[in-house]
């Protein structure tokens, strides 16, 4: 077995470093306080190659041999820097590109993959709803088809990642409201939501953390998607909806990673400076503790992400690695901003240090792609043999 990275995916690693370092950074604070999304940031990143890693030559990418171990280590290193700027490897490439890529046609490969690829088009993906979270079947947007082979799509949409930026995306609706198990009349659709009549964005102002990614809501009044936009067939989209979550999960999980890391190089960095007690903070037993349990976490964390996208490059599903290493590092994450705030004293309490967003932005990480009980149930159904 090799821990080393791939010389490829270091190269990537590095220039994902350089472009979180030069240009996340330098703007970071005045970004955050005001909320801002950089468009131009996105397109950079497309022009990096950071969205093509899964995705073939002929759509616009650069399918490598470790495409998802690499989307995996660009995620922890602009994470590393910025929770907000690490999401759009998902919202480009693991949530909508790669979907459309599995069960999309030929013709709307070619017509949204190479756009998202290079961050020309923003993407999205969109299942919650003002009542569905976590039961994703309980969703209520019905798309109801028509003579022509149309559908005119009803409901409402909320907490969409890119919802008022996005120019493409995936949406989950009903087709068939009477199937039974009622999942499988589910489907999938490619949606345009700023150029088709009857959809409406709404942005979240007041959100907890994640301030420089958008957030917002999508509702539909009797929205007209053309028949071209059912991705994949009728009655499917429970099944793409669960495959999108593999990839987008496993990006999640490594954005937690990376976090995790910021949080230990504050956290070392400080506890070497501070001095208490005529000594650096970092010289008490207890602190020394505090560092010992962020450093095993983080690392048991970023193996478990390495073992789930190593599988996913074998070409195998990974599903339950994928729920395993997702849990496992939103909570590594959230512990360790917790310590971090704790190792910084009152200055963790003060805007001028990273604490506070480090600890809002962890949050994120239990919730979005699955709580983290959702995982749990999903990690204790293989263990107890009710899932395979
Ligand atoms: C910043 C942000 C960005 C997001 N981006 C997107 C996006 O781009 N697209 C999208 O579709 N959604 C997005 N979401 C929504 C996110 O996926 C949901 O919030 C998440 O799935 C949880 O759903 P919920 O909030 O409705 O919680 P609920 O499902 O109502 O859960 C509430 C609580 O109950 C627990 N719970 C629920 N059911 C069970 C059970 N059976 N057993 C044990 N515990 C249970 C949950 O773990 C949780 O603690 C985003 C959310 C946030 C905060």
């Amino acid at each position: 077995m090799n821990f080393e990275l791939p010389e490829e995916v270091e190269l990537l690693r590095q220039s994902a470093r350089r472009f979180a370092e030069e240009k996340i950074k330098p703007t970071q604070d005045e970004d955050e306080k005001n909320h801002t999304f950089r468009p131009e940031l996105v397109r950079e990143m497309g022009e990096l190659g950071f969205f093509g890693t899964v995705i073939p030559e002929k759509y616009g990418g650069f399918e490598m041999e470790h495409g998802f171990l690499a989307a995996a280590v660009v995620s922890m290193e602009l994470a590393r820097v910025s929770a907000s700027w690490s999401l759009p490897i998902n919202m480009q490439m693991m949530g909508p590109a790669l979907t459309i890529l599995r069960f999309g046609s030929e013709e709307q490969r070619r017509e949204y993959i190479p756009k998202l690829v290079s961050g020309e088009y923003f993407g999205c993906f969109a299942m919650t709803e003002p009542n569905t979270g976590s039961d994703v079947a309980s969703m209520k947007t019905h798309a109801d088809k028509q003579a022509d082979g149309s559908y005119v799509c009803n409901g409402q949409k909320t907490w969409i990642s890119n919802a008022h930026v996005a120019d493409a995306g995936l949406l989950y609706a009903y087709t068939d409201r009477e199937a039974k198990p009622r999942h499988r009349g589910m489907s999938a659709f490619v949606i345009e939501p700023k150029r088709w009549d009857g959809i409406q964005a709404i942005p979240i102002e007041e959100k907890f953390g994640l301030y420089c990614s958008p957030t917002g809501e999508l509702i539909f009044e009797d929205a007209k998607l053309p028949a071209t936009a059912l991705l994949g067939e009728e009655g499917k989209g429970f099944k793409i909806c669960m495959s999108q979550l593999d990839g987008t999960r496993l990006s999640c999980a490594a954005r937690a990673v990376g976090l995790g890391q910021a949080c230990l190089d504050a956290s070392v960095e400080y506890a070497n400076e501070r001095k208490q007690f005529g000594k650096p903070i970092g010289d008490f037993q207890m602190v020394q503790a505090q560092i010992a349990d962020m450093y095993a976490e983080h690392e048991a964390a970023k193996l478990l992400v390495y073992q789930a996208a190593l599988r996913r490059d074998k070409g195998e599903r990974a599903t339950r690695e994928t729920s395993v290493a997702k849990f496992f590092a939103a909570e590594a994450a959230v512990h360790a901003a917790n310590e971090t705030m704790k190792i910084f004293g009152s200055y963790g309490f003060s805007n001028e240090y990273p604490c506070g967003r480090l600890l809002r932005d962890a949050k994120s990480y239990q919730i979005v792609e699955g709580t983290s009980n959702v995982q749990k149930m999903i990690i204790s159904g293989y263990a107890l043999g009710r899932r395979s």
